[in-house]
């Protein structure tokens, strides 16, 4: 997500919500609670040759320090959002005056300083995100949902719309599928705003929807940096940032596009890729289809 875009997104929390006294991290999740946890295993129960319950404790054991490590994720994650809200509140007000004229220079100080706190709560929310996804491993939200909508209420979102051209070809009619409304939006959201970002301004971003049969395929497409062959492989992987000359200076967290994928590969479908460096990139999304009909503007 852009650094711009992350400011026009929700990600940004209200003064008011973070304004509640953030807690001790400490006071919630001590660190001695994790010895029982780990510990808590009938004693000798490994050591009576029975491979099989051998198996089914390590197995226990490994979902219980799974389960932890979720936890705490979750938990600091949400305990972040507090204080940063509140920071990214008071540069706010500094930056638009609201607590007094600012000198040039202190103004662009706010000003990066606020760009930083936003890739802190894009970082944040996308933590959040994985460690839910950790917890709904077997069990996504399938609801029919139109993607030709969300896709399109994605293209009109993403900030920067005014600095490219983008060309939206949806077919005609909805493209049913199933998955959580939200999450497809955050998918479709992170894909064009990595076209928009990784593109220089003025370029032009395709977006293609197609029915194939059973599937429904969207295309983004991109006449912008793209990515070498040898970092192709590092693309869809968590914390997969790939940082060239052309790129170091561009925002990110190396999150989002493998966020992308797991979502939509537990709705049964895949995001790809293909690239030529220098020339641009295409991304494709695959999801199987349903013959239900949706409303398209459900929001
Ligand atoms: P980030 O927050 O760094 O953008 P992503 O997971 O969305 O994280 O993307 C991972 C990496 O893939 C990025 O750091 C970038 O180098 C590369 N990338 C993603 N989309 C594109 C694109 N449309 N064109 C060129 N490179 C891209």
């Amino acid at each position: 997500m852009t650094q711009g875009a992350a400011r026009s997104r929700s990600a940004v929390l209200p003064v008011a919500e973070a304004e509640a006294k953030p807690e001790f991290i400490g006071e919630r999740f001590p660190a001695s609670g994790v010895r029982p946890l780990v510990e808590d295993l009938p004693a000798g129960a490994e050591a009576d040759g029975d491979e099989v319950s051998s198996l089914h404790l390590r197995l226990d054991r490994l979902m219980a320090l799974d389960k932890l490590k979720s936890d705490f994720m979750n938990l600091t994650t949400h305990e972040l959002r507090s204080p940063l809200a509140i920071v990214y509140g008071y540069l706010s007000m500094m930056e638009s005056g609201m607590l007094g004229e600012l000198s040039e220079g202190l103004h662009e100080a706010v000003g990066s300083s606020i760009q930083s706190v936003e890739l802190m709560m894009q970082l944040v929310t996308e933590l959040v995100e994985m460690a839910r996804l950790d917890e709904t491993r077997l069990d996504p939200t399938r609801e029919p949902v139109d993607l030709a909508g969300v896709v399109a209420e994605a293209s009109v979102s993403v900030d920067g719309s005014q600095r490219h051209h983008l060309n939206l070809d949806l077919g005609s009619g909805p493209a049913p599928v199933l998955g959580d409304r939200g999450q497809l939006l955050r998918v479709f959201s992170n894909i064009v705003d990595n076209a928009i970002k990784y593109s220089p301004d003025g370029g032009e971003i395709g977006i293609r929807l197609r029915r194939a049969g059973r599937q429904v395929s969207v295309d983004i497409s991109d006449q912008g940096l793209g990515i070498a062959p040898s970092d192709m492989g590092r693309l869809f992987t968590r914390f997969g940032r790939i940082v060239t000359t052309a790129t170091e200076g561009i925002g990110g967290t190396g999150l989002g596009l493998y966020l992308c994928r797991e979502l939509v590969r537990r709705l049964g479908g895949d995001v790809t890729a293909t690239s030529v460096e220098g020339q641009g990139s295409t991304f494709t999304v695959r999801l199987p289809g349903i013959t239900r009909v949706v409303a398209r503007s459900a929001t």
